[in-house]
């Protein structure tokens, strides 16, 4: 509803700029949006994903500062218009029951973990405009077991903050592409287990961790009928469950502010 109201006001302020603004402004969430063809977008002087006709999108961190700058240019003219984020706050996760190398891996494992994140990040350089990611649906339904952007403990220690949703789904659910897109990473990681990384388009990509099996290959498209793998428990993990990560390139943002 709230948003309804920003994008009616939107609409209303702006009547002669053929400039569409939409999203969940807030911290982990996004803005996108319609701007004429060939218009540069950037938000607070960083480039957003934009394609030619004009349509782009923007993820905004779990840390994202007050406002956000919105600025459209073309030949012709400016259009600049500053939004504000809310803010929102973020509650401590404690887990217990780790195995003890998931919590403080040796050298070999910190080896293969940064060689992981490396490929990973790597993958997510890909850059596709032809899926517009803007709606997405439970890619298994299930209650949330953790939710985007907590503080962690892994049995008593502080480890990095949760960069995604939790979906506690039984072991063996099929777990369905939220959206359409192309795999763009299939295998077993030391942290995530069994993953598959979905390029939905316009920078944003979706993880799918902690697999049983993974039943697409890398290259594969992808549509909201596909089953990527089956929920599982592997990689750091104390039971069977879905993550289900998203990145706007490699800035994690809140998957469920996509849901509609
Ligand atoms: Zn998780």
């Amino acid at each position: 509803m709230y948003l309804l109201i920003l994008i009616f006001t939107l609409f209303a302020a702006i009547p002669t700029w053929a400039v569409e603004l939409y999203g969940a402004w807030q911290q982990g969430g996004y803005i996108y949006g319609q701007a004429e063809a060939g218009a540069q977008v950037t938000i607070n002087g960083k480039k957003a994903i934009t394609a030619e006709d004009g349509r782009f999108l923007y993820g905004l961190d779990r840390h994202f500062k007050a406002e956000a700058v919105v600025q459209i240019k073309n030949a012709e003219k400016t259009f600049e218009r500053t939004l504000i984020i809310e803010p929102r706050s973020y509650k401590t996760q404690h887990i217990k029951g780790v195995s003890s190398n998931k919590v403080n891996p040796n050298t070999k494992e910190l080896e293969r973990i940064r060689a992981e994140k490396a490929a990973i990040t790597k993958a997510r350089k890909t850059l596709s405009t032809a899926n517009f990611p803007i709606k997405m649906a439970y890619p298994v339904s299930a209650p949330l077991s953790g939710v985007y952007g907590s503080r962690r403990t892994f049995n008593g220690q502080e480890r990095s903050w949760h960069k995604g949703a939790d979906l506690a789904a039984p072991s063996g659910t099929p777990v369905v592409s939220p959206a359409s897109g192309k795999v763009i990473f299939a295998d077993e990681t030391f942290f995530s287990g069994n993953i598959v990384i979905v390029d939905h388009g316009f920078g944003l990509f979706g993880h799918f961790a902690h697999l049983k099996d993974i039943t697409v290959r890398v290259g594969e498209e992808v549509d909201t009928k596909t089953i990527l793998g089956h929920v599982g428990s592997t990689g750091r993990s104390t039971g069977p469950h879905l993550h289900w990560g998203l990145y706007f390139q490699n800035v994690a943002v809140d998957p469920l502010l996509w849901l509609q």
